[in-house]
């Protein structure tokens, strides 16, 4: 039996009924775009991290892209972030007009080195962007006391996060505001793209707003030039039907990775670091290989078993074409970061995996070993 790196599939037949009147009712109504249903789902979101405002977009990465703006952010600005997660953290950086200032990132938790963030500090800093990769959320209160003191922005990129905790907090209520994405394969996830910011800061979150919809907060009289990034009524529907199950699936990711740290200890893989802050929600299970080959021998004996598996990431950002051609960047050395190009892969562990289908996954990875 093959065993995908992710079981949508199998999530949709559980909640069927459920998923389908939401459908058929949007269709009935034929209200598709912003409405009832997605203030319903900030409402919900807000609640759930625990923040006083949730704005509803489409998509994580125009998240990111209105807080920046919302801020102020723009030319001539620095944002520091880290060189490993996904390519649109720094992406949306480079959209405002502002350049990305990569940090190399911590061993185990391949999260940002909140030790290295200080020295990459300088007069155009105006803001830190951490990512809690993989759902694990980075040291928060040190960010917090490196950006008081030089009063910079904090924007939580908190796509892979939702309902991961720092020291009881919620990932998305811990920074100025942050973002989340919706989209298919993310904790929480939409029948399509969808993204939502969180702050506590109500003039924010209405800048966010207004960005969002053409810059307009009066039908067709503008006061600023925005995007198109509004979320659809179907998608805040499906999202409300799923996010009571949220915790459930999180805890279930959790027992999953549990299962592979006993099974792995002994492959000489390097198993994911539960730093002791926090509360993971293990977005993806993600091992480090002690070479590329290596890795490329466990993903390709994992893909002949038809056992999903992909590079997490394959090159870090200051790495790739797009950033190495800027002017406004100067590629720096990032050992940690670059370490991990070619030898960081995710096994399937995604809720509802069973306990037969990991000895499996384990099975074959230690066999590819040995
Ligand atoms: C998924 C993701 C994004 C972008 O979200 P989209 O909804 O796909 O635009 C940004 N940052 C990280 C870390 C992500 O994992």
């Amino acid at each position: 039996m093959p065993i995908p790196l992710l079981d949508l599939k199998a999530q949709y037949l559980s909640l069927k009924d459920e998923l389908d009147a939401v459908w058929a009712d949007v269709m009935t109504n034929a209200a598709f775009i912003a409405g009832p249903r997605v203030a319903e789902l900030e409402r919900a979101v807000a609640g759930y991290c625990g923040t006083e405002h949730a704005v509803a977009c489409a998509n994580g990465t125009d998240g990111l892209f209105l807080i920046l703006a919302a801020m102020g952010i723009g030319k001539g600005d620095e944002v520091i972030t880290t060189p490993f997660t996904f390519f649109a953290t720094a992406e949306a950086i480079c959209h405002v007009g502002a350049t990305p200032v990569f940090v190399d990132i911590e061993p185990g938790t391949y999260n940002i080195d909140v030790t290295k963030i200080e020295a990459a500090v300088t007069e155009r800093t105006k803001a830190i962007m951490p990512v809690h990769i993989f759902g694990q959320c980075v040291d928060m209160d040190a960010v917090s006391v490196i950006a008081a003191r030089h009063g910079l922005r904090v924007i939580e990129d908190a796509c892979q996060a939702i309902g991961a905790t720092y020291g009881g907090r919620k990932a998305g209520s811990m920074g100025d505001a942050a973002a989340f994405s919706f989209f298919p394969s993310k904790n929480l996830g939409a029948a399509g793209d969808g993204g939502i910011i969180t702050t506590d800061d109500g003039d924010l979150a209405a800048r966010c707003r207004k960005l969002a919809n053409h810059g307009t907060s009066r039908k067709y009289f503008h006061d600023a030039l925005g995007v198109n990034s509004r979320l659809d009524a179907l998608q805040a529907g499906i999202l409300m039907a799923k996010l009571p199950h949220l915790e459930e699936w999180n805890e279930q990711r959790r027992a999953a990775a549990a299962v592979y740290d006993g099974l792995l200890q002994d492959t000489g893989l390097e198993l994911p670091v539960v730093a002791a802050h926090g509360v993971p929600v293990y977005h993806l299970y993600v091992v480090k290989s002690p070479s590329a080959d290596v890795a490329a021998r466990v993903m390709g004996a994992l893909t002949d078993a038809g056992i999903g598996t992909a590079l997490y990431y394959p090159l870090a950002l200051h790495e790739q074409e797009a950033f190495r051609t800027r002017e406004d960047f100067s590629a720096p050395s990032l050992p940690v970061a670059e370490s991990c190009d070619g030898r960081t892969f995710a096994l399937p562990a995604f809720p509802g995996i069973t306990s037969e289908q990991q000895r499996e996954v384990a099975r074959v990875v230690s066999e590819s070993l040995a």
